[in-house]
């Protein structure tokens, strides 16, 4: 959102490839495997197949040139059944009910790995957000929060930060909401400020996840962590952090992509340079003592870690087979297609799947929320230490299910967190 005046190009090559591609298929399709793997009662099956509840809304403002605009925004919850959904909120002008969908389904699954008390949500406001000014931003973020207001609240929908916003549109929601009911509710949305009662950790937070569970990835692998090659596909939140933590673990990190380009140094380039570089550019491209590089290219690199940070459907059917990684660490949300998988699990390469990989960040949502309720706050170590905890004994549970069933790790998380969320829908005895 900082990253002014720079022109952009919003598409997602994967996605333009593979014109049939479509995140909710995608994401059905893997709770339809799960589903059929055990064997669940036809009632469930239908009520987890489909999103509770779809909301669009239509929101206007008036631009800062004068001119007045109008925006579509989503927000769709999978499932409350173990709890009020929880989900980001992204700002893109790829953004649609099917990615939201998905998305929303996704986080289901997630939680539900987790053992966290949510559900799954999702929301976003096809926006051009790069090129928005603030006050823009802010008057959108606002209108969007009231369009929303009815279904999201700290026991009913908890929307966090997603692509393209952060911590200050947490804050805006945050004081929307507040506004709308009479008094300050921070546990509306999680990833806020620190000062508007945020969590500490959570700005690495999915990094922090990744980086444990790569380092039990590591672990099964009987390989270590230090001295391993790794590329990574977007450097936003997400893939800046976990590629500063590895980097700290002895990695190489020989490859970074973003939207408008890509760099490369096959001896190893250094993360927090980088990270002040993009901060004062908007971008890794032309990053000194690096080559160009594309996302093909970067996917197709030997190296040992593969960590897609992006957008979905970046690792597809035209560029699976060229993949060397040994590990596909998932930090972007369905980064993975259907098809690809497949083609992965011939070959061989442990896919650590997004619904466990990248799950530090609602982890410490979670946290966060439970600061919020109680008013009372942990320190940087406590949120670590009880995240690492968690982390790793989803990493574990998802093991055990894949061992005893010869599955992949992906279909192993998605057993354990459908059959998590049909035993819950089950307890509850509201079978129609
Ligand atoms: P972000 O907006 O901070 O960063 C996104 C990065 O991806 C940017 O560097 C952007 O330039 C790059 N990007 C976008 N499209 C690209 C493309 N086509 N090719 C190459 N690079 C591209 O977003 P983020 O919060 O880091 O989220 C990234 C992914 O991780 C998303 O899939 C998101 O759903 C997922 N995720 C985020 C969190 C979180 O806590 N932020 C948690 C779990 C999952």
């Amino acid at each position: 959102m900082s990253q002014e005046g720079a022109k952009i190009k919003y598409i997602t090559p994967a996605v333009a490839k593979e014109k049939e591609y479509d995140p909710f298929i995608e994401a059905t399709l893997q709770f339809e495997r799960a589903a059929s793997f055990l064997d669940l009662d036809p009632w469930i099956y239908q009520r987890l197949k489909y999103p509770e509840k779809e909301l669009t809304v239509h929101l206007a403002i008036t631009l800062d040139n004068g001119r007045a605009e109008s925006f579509t925004g989503f927000r769709v919850q999978h499932s409350t059944v173990r709890g009020p959904a929880k989900g980001g909120i992204r700002y893109s002008p790829n953004a649609s009910l099917s990615e939201c969908k998905a998305l929303a389904a996704w986080m289901t699954w997630k939680c539900a790995v987790l053992d966290l008390p949510f559900g799954g949500g999702k929301g976003a406001i096809i926006c051009d957000a790069l090129n928005m000014s603030e006050n823009e931003l802010r008057k959108l973020t606002k209108e969007y929060t009231l369009a929303i207001r009815d279904i999201i609240g700290p026991y009913k929908d908890i929307p966090a930060p997603d692509m393209f916003t952060n911590a200050q549109t947490m804050a805006w929601i945050a004081d929307a909401y507040s506004q709308s009911v009479g008094y300050l509710e921070p546990a509306v949305v999680t990833g806020k400020p620190l000062h508007l009662w945020g969590s500490q950790g959570r700005a690495m937070a999915t990094g922090y996840g990744l980086f444990f569970v790569l380092e039990e990835a590591c672990r099964y692998l009987q390989m270590e962590m230090q001295g391993k090659k790794a590329a990574i596909l977007g450097f936003g939140n997400v893939g800046s952090s976990i590629a500063k933590l590895i980097y700290k673990a002895g990695c190489q990190i020989i490859a970074v992509t973003d939207i408008f380009g890509g760099v490369a140094n096959l001896h190893g380039l250094d993360p927090f340079e980088l990270e002040k570089y993009v901060r004062r550019t908007g971008s890794v491209v032309g990053f000194p003592e690096t080559e160009p590089i594309d996302n093909e290219t970067l996917i197709s690199l030997p190296c040992d870690f593969l960590i897609p940070a992006a957008c979905e459907g970046q690792i597809n059917r035209d560029n699976a087979s060229k993949v060397q990684a040994k590990i596909v660490l998932e930090g972007a949300n369905g980064p993975t297609t259907l098809e690809a998988d497949e083609i992965l699990k011939e070959k061989g390469v442990l896919v650590v799947p997004d619904i466990l990989a990248n799950a530090g960040g609602v982890t410490v949502s979670y946290l966060e929320w439970v600061q919020d309720l109680q008013r009372y706050f942990f320190s940087e170590e406590e949120i670590l230490a009880k995240t690492e905890k968690k982390m790793k004994k989803a990493f574990a549970d998802v093991a055990e299910v894949a061992e005893k069933n010869k599955v992949t790790f992906r279909e192993a998380a998605y057993i354990l967190a459908v059959g998590r969320v049909a035993d819950s829908l089950a307890a509850l005895g509201r079978a129609a």
